[in-house]
């Protein structure tokens, strides 16, 4: 089955007992047994939901997975999977992390002594050096935010193996439309389905697949226990945002395309970071292990003052955390989704002040750039 296929059949399509084409909304707390401990798969819906289960089948299949879960935020689904560590156990990290995934492991998980080091992984060489008796896994994001730094998922996967460690990927830029980091050796695979997934701006949630039933197992003991699940409701919009996810995909990353050449030609704008630019310098890694470059564009224009001039002056790019929706959005890392970072610690990562990021929506191309024109014009 090819990729829109799949993401159309995959999974749990309609429903057997009315013959409906959807997956109805099961809002339900718990289910009749017919004895003690006799039935039909569902017993309360914290533990196991029929429309929860048709999208965990679903983004299973998309991922090539073993099992799927749905959690109600990325964040929820981040927080879980560390939930499978023990106090005392290390984590290697990409060091332009999501900024939320920074502050819980900075200033949550370490309570409970769960200790993570920051490195560079684009390179290997940096991820093997900070590896420690105690290291338990590699958790990386390719491409990076806002950076769009990529990392080699087959090289990582390599040492993960070779040093027993679990290979853990934030996929949410990439979605599983391009990339599908468990052919390449992940063992699990997570995302912000509130981004490309859902696709709307509507919907909170967050998705894990894990490649092996003992994972499968662990997961699904923790998403009980701590119970940090997806409601049905939401479950729905996320099938029906994931339908559409392969032509909202090739035409967002057309617009991409256009954009990131159009500011790369435009002399107010010094850098522009772009896996899909050819002197991008992870644009070979990226184009070996992934089938796009997706819609993430960042581009620095020098100063926190330019930056906010173009923020006033566009109209079709909504200024907005978030991304992966039909909108446009813009945002300027430094004093949005970054502001969690220390400034020194952001600077050293190449987090200006003078960065926009742009999440590349579906509205028409040449609109989008008019907009990036009014908004750089000196
Ligand atoms: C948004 C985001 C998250 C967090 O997800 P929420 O759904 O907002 O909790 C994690 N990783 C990446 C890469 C994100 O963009």
């Amino acid at each position: 089955m090819r990729k829109k296929t799949q993401l159309i059949h995959g999974g749990i399509t309609g429903d057997e007992q009315t013959g409906a084409v959807n997956v109805p909304i099961y809002q339900v707390s718990t289910y009749k047994q017919d004895a003690v401990g006799k039935h039909k798969g569902f017993e309360y819906s914290r533990t196991g939901n029929p429309t929860r289960h048709a999208l965990e089948e679903l983004i299973k299949d998309v991922e090539g997975g073993e099992r799927g879960f749905a959690f109600g935020s990325g964040m929820a689904a981040i927080t879980s999977i560390f939930m499978m560590f023990s106090a005392n156990d290390h984590v290697i990290m990409t060091d332009d992390v999501y900024g939320g995934t920074y502050r819980v492991v900075s200033k949550v998980l370490n309570r409970f002594n769960i200790e993570v080091t920051f490195v560079d992984t684009s390179s290997v060489d940096e991820i093997e050096k900070a590896i420690k008796p105690n290291t338990k896994a590699i958790y990386i994001e390719t491409p990076t935010n806002p950076l769009l730094k990529i990392t080699d998922l087959k090289a990582v996967s390599t040492l993960a193996k070779q040093r027993n460690l679990l290979f853990i990927v934030d996929n949410t830029f990439s979605t599983p439309y391009w990339q599908n980091p468990i052919k390449f050796g992940a063992d699990i695979v997570l995302h912000s389905a509130t981004k490309y997934l859902g696709g709307h701006s509507d919907v909170v949630a967050g998705l894990v697949v894990v490649n092996s039933e003992e994972l499968g197992n662990e997961l699904h003991f923790i998403q009980n226990s701590a119970g940090g699940i997806l409601g049905p409701q939401d479950a729905y919009l996320l099938i029906r945002g994931i339908k559409t996810l392969g032509i909202r995909m090739e035409e967002i990353e057309a617009n991409s395309i256009k954009i990131a050449n159009y500011l790369d030609e435009h002399s107010g704008v010094s850098k522009v970071f772009y896996p899909g630019l050819p002197d991008h310098p992870g644009f070979d890694v990226h184009t070996n292990q992934a089938t796009g470059y997706g819609g993430m564009i960042s581009f620095d224009v020098g100063s926190a003052e330019k930056a906010d001039e173009v923020l006033d002056r566009v109209k079709y790019f909504t200024l907005a955390e978030s991304l992966g929706a039909v909108e446009s959005l813009i945002s300027v890392p430094a004093k949005m989704t970054h502001a969690s970072i220390p400034k020194e610690r952001r600077e050293e990562l190449g987090i200006t002040d003078g960065l926009i990021r742009i999440s590349v929506g579906l509205e028409d191309a040449e609109d989008l750039i008019e907009d990036l024109e009014a908004g750089l014009k000196s």
